[in-house]
C-alpha cells in the first residue's frame, strides 16, 4: 500500500474534538439522538424480508422499505453516523446499538446476492454498507465487522455494474438501462481505497479500480468543463474519489481532475456555496444561475451536496494546505448545511435549500430520502474539518466553541476555543500543555476579511495576517498561553451571475443575509445597493440584521435562523456596484 504523500495534512481523529455549545453542537446531537431513537426492527426490515426472513416491527415508509425506491439504502449511512457519534462522545449504549445492528444485519446475508436481485441501486446501497461497517470495525469496535463486509462484497458483486455508470435519467434509445437505469457508483472507489488500506485485501483494490470514473476525470483534469447538464450532487460526490485516487494511487491526473472541478463548481455557485440548480450543473457565462431564481425552488441538494462539497474540500485542503478550501467548507457549512431542517422521526427530511423569490423551507415530499441518510454523516464530520495537523503544529481551520486535544511532538496538548462566529469575529484559543514547548499555531484568514489581527497573551502581535493564508505563530508555547483573533466581518453584495448584475446576496463575513418576507407576500421596496451596504443589527439582536430604506424597514437573518417564515436570498437593486 502506499504512503500519504509528505505534504499532506493530518486529520484529527472524532474523539480528539469535543464541542461546546454552538450551532455544530446542536445539529450534532439532533441527529444523534434522532438515530438512538429509530426502531431497530424497522431499520433492518428490508434486509430481513428479501433475505425471506422473520422481519418483525413496522415498514418505515418512503425510500426504505423492501421493495420501495432505495431498499434500506441509508441503513449503511446511519451505521456510519452511530459509530462516529459514538466516536465523539463515547456514548456506550451508542456503540452498542451499532454492534446489535451490525450483526443482526450479518444474519440476513445472502452469499447468492438476493438482497440485490431486482434492485434498482446495488452500487449505491452496497456503497453505504460497504462504509458503514468499516466505520462499526473502526470506530464502535464491532470486531466481526470487516468479515462481514467480505461477505457483503461477496453478496454484491455479482450485481454490481461492469465500470462507472453515469448516472442516467433518460436512457437513450437501444440502450440497455433495465438493471442499473439510475445506480449510482460515484463514491464506490473512495470507500474502496479504504477498504484496502484497512484490511489490506486486495479485492477492494480491483473494485476502486474498476470504478474509477476516469473518463469524467480525464477530462476535467485537462480543463474540459463536462458539467453542464451533469447530475450535480453525484459527480461532486465522484471528485471525492478522484481525490482519494490521488492519495492511494499518487495519480497526478486525479488531483488535476478534483482541483479543476472544484473550480469549476465554485465558480456556477451561489453566494451560498450550494449548487445545481434542480440538482444539474449550468452551463456557464450564460446567466442560468441568475434566471434560475425564476421558477427553481429546488436550488441545492442541501445534505447530500453539502457532505459531498465539504469532503472534497477537506481533500483538497489537507493535499494543498490552501486556505479557500476552508472558506468553502465554511461558507456550505454556515449557509446551507446548518440551516437543513431538523431529520424527524418520522422520515420527513429537508432536501433542496430554495433560493426562489418567495422561499421557504420544506421536508420533500417523500420520507426517508437520500438526505435522511447524509444529514446525520455531514453533523457528525464537522469534528473532522476544525483542526489539521502537521508535524510541526495545529492548522485552526473552523471558529466554534469548541474543546481540541492532539499530540505535539509525542505530549498530549489541548485548545479550548470560545467564540460566537460568525455572528462575532472574535476567536478566544487557550493552550493546555503540560510543559513550555515550540510549535506553530495556523490560523486560517479568510479571503474575505480585509482586516485580521492577533493578540498574544493580550498584546498585540506584529504578524501580518494576509486574507486567504493560514497565519503562522511559530513560537515556544507555555501553558495558558492565550490567543485571541480578530476578524472583521465585512458587509458585502454579491451578484449571481455577469448576466444579472443587479441580483445581489447580502453577506456578512461568512454569512448570506437572507430578507424576510411577510407571511402575506414580499413588502414592496426598491433597495439601492448603499441601503442593502447599511445593514445593521439593532443592539441585543445579535442575529437580525436592518435595512433601513426610504419606505420601509426590511429584515434580514442568516439562512440557519430561518424556521417556517418565507425569505428571499437574492436582492434586487438599483444603481448596484455604486
Ligand atoms: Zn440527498
Amino acid at each position: 500500500m502506499n504512503a500519504v504523500p509528505d505534504q499532506v495534512l493530518g486529520q484529527l481523529r472524532y474523539a480528539q474534538v469535543q464541542w461546546l455549545p454552538g450551532p455544530l453542537q446542536r445539529q450534532m446531537r439532533e441527529n444523534h439522538d434522532l438515530l438512538i431513537s429509530l426502531d431497530e426492527d424497522a431499520m433492518l426490515r428490508p434486509f430481513r424480508v428479501r433475505a425471506g426472513r422473520a422481519a418483525p416491527g413496522l415498514d418505515m415508509g418512503g425510500w426504505y422499505d423492501a421493495d420501495a425506491f432505495a431498499p434500506g439504502a441509508t441503513f449503511g449511512q446511519w451505521i456510519s453516523a452511530l459509530s462516529r457519534f459514538h466516536a465523539i462522545t463515547g456514548d456506550l449504549p451508542t456503540r452498542d446499538k451499532v454492534h446489535r445492528l451490525t450483526y443482526a444485519y450479518a444474519a440476513t446475508i445472502e452469499l447468492d446476492g438476493r438482497f440485490y436481485r431486482n434492485n434498482r441501486f446495488p452500487a449505491y446501497i452496497y456503497d453505504k454498507l460497504a462504509r458503514g461497517l468499516l466505520d462499526a470495525w473502526r470506530l464502535a469496535r464491532a470486531d466481526k465487522a470487516a468479515a462481514v463486509l467480505g461477505r457483503t462484497t461477496q453478496a454484491a458483486q455479482p450485481w454490481l455494474p461492469e465500470r462507472a455508470v453515469p448516472r442516467n435519467e433518460h436512457s437513450e434509445p437501444g440502450e440497455d438501462f433495465t438493471r442499473h437505469a439510475w445506480d449510482e457508483s460515484y463514491t464506490l472507489p473512495e470507500t474502496q481505497f479504504h477498504a484496502w488500506h484497512m484490511t489490506g485485501d486486495e479485492t477492494y483494490r480491483s473494485l476502486a479500480l474498476r470504478f474509477l470514473y476516469d473518463d469524467f476525470f480525464a477530462a476535467l483534469a485537462a480543463g474540459d468543463n463536462v458539467l453542464p447538464g451533469k447530475h450535480a450532487y453525484s459527480h461532486v460526490n465522484a471528485l471525492g474519489s478522484a481525490a482519494q485516487a490521488y492519495l492511494s494511487l499518487h495519480t497526478e491526473m486525479h488531483l488535476d481532475a478534483a482541483r479543476q472541478g472544484f473550480a469549476m463548481i465554485e465558480a456556477q455557485s451561489y453566494a451560498t456555496g450550494g449548487w445545481g440548480p434542480d440538482e444539474h450543473f449550468i452551463e456557464p457565462g450564460v446567466g442560468a444561475l441568475g434566471a434560475s431564481l425564476e421558477d427553481c425552488k429546488r436550488s441545492f441538494e442541501t445534505p447530500c451536496g453539502a457532505y459531498a462539497h465539504i469532503k472534497l474540500c477537506r481533500y483538497l485542503l489537507r493535499i494543498t494546505r490552501d486556505a479557500r478550501y476552508g472558506d468553502s467548507m465554511e461558507r456550505v457549512i454556515y449557509n446551507t448545511a446548518l440551516g437543513a431542517l431538523p431529520l424527524q422521526a418520522d422520515g420527513r427530511a429537508f432536501y433542496y435549500s430554495d433560493y426562489s423569490r418567495n422561499a421557504c423551507k420544506n421536508f420533500h415530499w417523500d420520507r426517508w430520502p437520500c438526505c435522511s441518510g447524509t444529514l446525520p454523516l455531514l453533523a457528525a464530520d464537522y469534528a473532522l474539518d476544525l483542526c489539521f495537523t502537521d508535524p510541526k503544529g495545529l492548522f485552526v481551520n473552523l471558529y466554534a466553541p469548541a474543546q481540541v486535544t492532539w499530540q505535539q511532538d509525542g505530549i498530549a496538548c489541548r485548545l479550548m476555543m470560545t467564540t460566537d462566529y460568525p455572528y462575532d469575529g472574535m476567536v478566544s484559543l487557550a493552550l493546555r500543555i503540560p510543559t513550555a514547548m515550540r510549535f506553530t499555531l495556523r490560523l486560517r484568514i479568510p479571503a474575505w476579511t480585509p482586516a485580521a489581527q492577533v493578540f498574544i497573551n493580550g498584546r498585540r502581535d506584529p504578524m501580518i495576517c494576509l486574507p486567504g493564508t493560514f497565519a503562522a505563530l511559530d513560537r515556544q508555547w507555555h501553558e495558558g498561553d492565550r490567543v485571541d483573533l480578530e476578524l472583521s466581518l465585512p458587509l458585502r453584495s454579491l451578484c449571481i451571475d455577469a448576466q444579472h448584475p443587479n441580483t445581489v446576496a447580502l453577506v456578512a463575513g461568512p454569512l448570506v443575509l437572507m430578507r424576510m418576507l411577510d407571511a402575506e407576500g414580499e413588502p414592496e421596496a426598491t433597495l439601492t445597493s448603499g441601503e442593502l451596504l447599511s445593514a445593521r443589527r439593532p443592539f441585543g439582536a445579535a442575529r437580525a440584521w436592518r435595512v433601513q430604506t426610504s419606505g420601509t424597514t426590511l429584515s434580514f437573518r442568516p439562512f440557519m435562523d430561518i424556521q417556517e417564515e418565507r425569505y428571499r436570498a437574492y436582492q434586487d437593486v438599483v444603481n448596484a456596484g455604486k
